[in-house]
């Protein structure tokens, strides 16, 4: 196919840098969105909105981030949280790894920076949970240093700006498109400079029919000169999403229902949820999660019966989840897992994962 390699860039004059520099921060100046983080250039309040970022639509995050602030509104307090209640506050985010390793991150800026997120990047890097784009974000927009932010969207930008047909999934081509924000991010205002990126990524340059005839450096544009801007970026095919059958237990004694926490590690860790079992192949409908209370929680449940599906998908996961409601007879006492016995009402107080809220939403309807 196409076009220019991506040593291309290399290539690129200076005066070319230049004029993508001032049109993208002018643009940025007058065009961006009037978003909380951008009220203020507090490092930590910038990380906790890059955080929240990742897979996550504005929209969404704006009420998320408020609530997670008031709640949060340092460093410190954040380190001090308890984990549970750091959990309830990203509840329905999802990717709830994020939100356990800004907890993780800001103990370490506690024990080891004295409270101060660090202004070099060999040290932001060693923070738990901030990686090349969070740590140029940061360093960008709360200390004015200039140092590129690739992810997702700049990497868009930049193959359609310099015309790259490298594979973005790909990534050796990340670190090359780091190598052209070095080169590409200026001394001068470095904090526009990135934000202006990622906004043009998020509102002109989208992934699908890009809106040429309104962008900044359309003048600068390779791929809309030679007017191949739809066919980039390269990207191979997604995984395929792997689909698993589960069977959810709405175990009931009187009025309440049995919540389990998830272990700490892996998918939904330290979350709680309904107890679920994979459904094995040939067994009767019911009788995975049957045996799953009995084995890994000691009950004997009684009155079982099918109630509806929910379906739930993550990033290259499906749960397709039957629902069964059942009566404890008996149980017996074990160590593990840690389980709770809780009212409808009493449920609002614990972190639950959207899969389980999507059950929950049902059970209340
Ligand atoms: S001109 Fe079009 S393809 Fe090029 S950067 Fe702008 S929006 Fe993207």
């Amino acid at each position: 196919m196409v076009m220019y390699k991506a040593d291309d860039w290399k290539d690129l004059d200076r005066e070319r840098i230049l004029c993508i520099q001032k049109q993208l921060i002018d643009w940025y100046e007058k065009n961006h969105r009037k978003l909380p983080w951008r009220e203020t250039r507090d490092p930590y309040h910038i990380w906790v909105s890059e955080v929240m970022l990742q897979q996550t639509r504005v929209d969404t995050v704006i009420p998320y981030f408020l609530n997670f602030i008031g709640k949060f509104p340092t460093i410190e307090v954040l380190a001090q949280a308890h984990e549970e209640e750091v959990l309830k506050a990203w509840e329905g985010l999802g990717y709830y790894s994020r939100v356990r390793n800004l907890q993780r991150g800001a103990k370490v800026v506690m024990s080891q920076y004295g409270g101060l997120v660090p202004k070099e990047l060999q040290e932001i890097k060693k923070i738990p949970g901030i990686g090349p784009y969070t740590a140029g974000a940061i360093l960008s927009i709360a200390y004015d240093k200039a140092v590129p932010a690739v992810d997702g969207n700049v990497m868009r930008v930049f193959s359609r700006l310099f015309c790259i047909d490298y594979d973005i999934s790909d990534g050796k081509t990340r670190r090359e498109m780091e190598q052209i924000g070095n080169v590409v991010v200026p001394e001068e205002n470095p904090s526009f400079f990135n934000q202006g990126l990622m906004e043009l990524g998020a509102l002109i340059c989208t992934p699908l029919s890009p809106k040429c005839i309104a962008c900044p450096v359309y003048g600068q544009c390779r791929a809309a000169q030679k007017g191949i801007q739809n066919e980039l970026p390269i990207k191979k095919k997604k995984q395929a999403v792997k689909e698993v059958e589960l069977e959810v237990a709405l175990a009931w004694k009187e009025d309440k229902v049995l919540l389990m926490k998830r272990p700490t590690e892996g998918l939904l860790a330290s979350l709680w949820t309904f107890p679920s079992a994979v459904r094995e192949e040939g067994w009767e409908p019911g009788n995975s999660i049957i045996q799953e209370l009995k084995e890994q929680y000691g009950m004997t449940v009684e009155n079982i019966a099918y109630l509806f599906d929910a379906h739930h998908v993550f990033t290259h996961l499906k749960w397709n989840m039957k629902v069964y409601g059942c009566n404890l007879a008996s149980e017996e006492k074990l160590e593990y897992p840690q389980v709770q016995w809780v009212t409808l009402d009493e449920i609002k107080d614990y972190a639950i994962p959207t899969a389980f809220k999507k059950v929950l939403n049902k059970i209340k309807r």
